[in-house]
């Protein structure tokens, strides 16, 4: 390979914005887009800088409008997601979870987590933070019928385990968890229940899945950039004594950041004030749709789970795809049109062969905040069913899925620049 130049990563740059920002259908259900005013707001002096502490108490001189921005977040935020607490400078969700893990335990201490097969994140299994941060980890129990944590086994076994930190939500997430019934049986044994909202954030903020903390959650962790459509980044939510959120906040600085990617700020307040006004016909639009799709998709003879149960009640609906090839190769030969989704672990997977896992996982928030409704979901159904079941040309796909995509170019749910 020719050694790289400086316009080739330009031109790789701008074939990015095309291809994927305005010729694909884009359904990986961690990704959104900002919205333009919000990324407007992204690029900007403040991507330079450093503001260590908190608002008003920083290390550096320079910092008054990154006080005045960051400290406006944090009450937009506290109000947005009905917390008592905020704060944004975990860089990422994962950091957002190491800190708050860290807080809340100590090395050799027991999590209690749904597990990867029963749709948590890396982050909460040995081989991720949890077992960075020297945690043990059990796992809770998933009913494969019902695609939901079996509640009256788990709650069993926080009893008989007494874990210290206990974790709901996750990354496969089709239903509302239990947050409200471990709480209970969490307070019993003296373990802080802390839900992962990485994927449902943007659902939470516009009142369309649960609220954890009404339901009994000390803590929220979440990136900010999955169905909440703002910047790549983390944040974290207490509703917490002061102790435990003052434990969390060292976690947090200095403990694991040190600079926080100002620039993320100024587009996290757009993006919580868009929130606010948009926030709720995104999220019940972003559900229908993916209700919209799974009933779609079966219709044309694909394996949608939980069908009994409307499939799903978030942004993303699993489809079981192991007689058309596996999820490795769908999802290979979806993305040569224009199709980008992603190959996922279904509960009765081995989590140790994550290769070619039985599943997709499909998000519609993307599409949603594209302007899609539920007659395009048909379309994306079908468009679907000529790469996989019909094995059609891929290629006069792919141009069938840029026409399609031509009418569907402009950011919903969000201000005017
Ligand atoms: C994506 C995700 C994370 C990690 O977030 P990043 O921002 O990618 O670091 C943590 N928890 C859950 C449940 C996730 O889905």
């Amino acid at each position: 390979m020719d050694a790289i130049g400086k316009e080739d990563v330009l031109r790789i740059v701008r074939d990015q914005d095309r291809w994927r920002g305005t010729e694909c259908l884009n359904m990986i259900a961690s990704e959104n887009v900002m919205s333009p005013l919000a990324t407007k707001a992204y690029v900007s002096d403040f991507m330079h800088r450093y503001a260590e502490g908190s608002p008003f108490k920083r290390f550096y001189q320079g910092a008054r409008n990154i006080d005045e921005l960051e400290s406006s977040a944090i009450e937009l935020a506290k109000q947005v997601f009905g917390a008592t607490k905020a704060d944004l400078r975990p860089i990422s969700g994962g950091v957002a979870n190491a800190a708050a893990f860290s807080g809340l335990t100590s090395h050799g201490d027991l999590l209690l987590s749904p597990g990867v097969a029963g749709g948590s994140h890396i982050s909460h299994e040995p081989f991720g933070v949890a077992g960075v941060l020297g945690l043990r980890v059990e796992h809770a129990a998933f009913d494969e019928q019902e695609y939901n944590i079996d509640v009256d086994e788990s709650i069993s076994k926080i009893r008989r385990l007494k874990p210290n930190l206990v974790t709901l939500g996750g990354s496969v997430i089709l239903f509302p968890h239990p947050v409200r019934e471990f709480s209970s049986a969490c307070a019993e044994v003296g373990a802080k229940l802390l839900y992962d909202g990485a994927h449902v954030l943007g659902l939470i903020a516009g009142k369309q899945f649960q609220d954890p903390f009404r339901e009994g959650a000390d803590i929220m962790t979440a990136s900010t950039h999955k169905t909440f459509p703002g910047p790549q980044g983390g944040i974290i939510l207490g509703n917490t004594e002061d102790e435990a959120w003052k434990k969390v906040k060292f976690r947090i600085f200095p403990g694991l950041v040190s600079n926080h990617h100002l620039h993320r700020i100024p587009a996290m307040l757009i993006a919580l004030l868009e929130a606010q006004r948009f926030g709720a016909d995104y999220a019940r639009q972003t559900v229908k749709n993916a209700r919209a799709l799974g009933e779609a998709l079966e219709e044309l003879g694909f394996k949608v789970l939980a069908s009994d149960k409307g499939y799903t009640k978030s942004h993303q609906i699993l489809v079981d795809v192991r007689e058309n090839g596996g999820g490795k190769y769908v999802a290979g030969a979806l993305e040569e049109a224009n199709i980008i989704l992603n190959k996922n672990i279904l509960a009765w997977d081995d989590v140790n062969n994550p290769d070619d896992p039985s599943g997709l996982r499909i998000g519609t928030q993307e599409l949603t905040r594209m302007g899609m409704k539920e007659s395009e979901m048909k379309h994306v159904a079908e468009l679907m069913r000529r790469v996989v079941m019909d094995k059609a040309d891929r290629v006069a796909v792919r141009e069938e899925v840029i026409g399609f995509r031509r009418d569907f170019q402009q950011v919903h749910y969000c201000f005017g620049e």
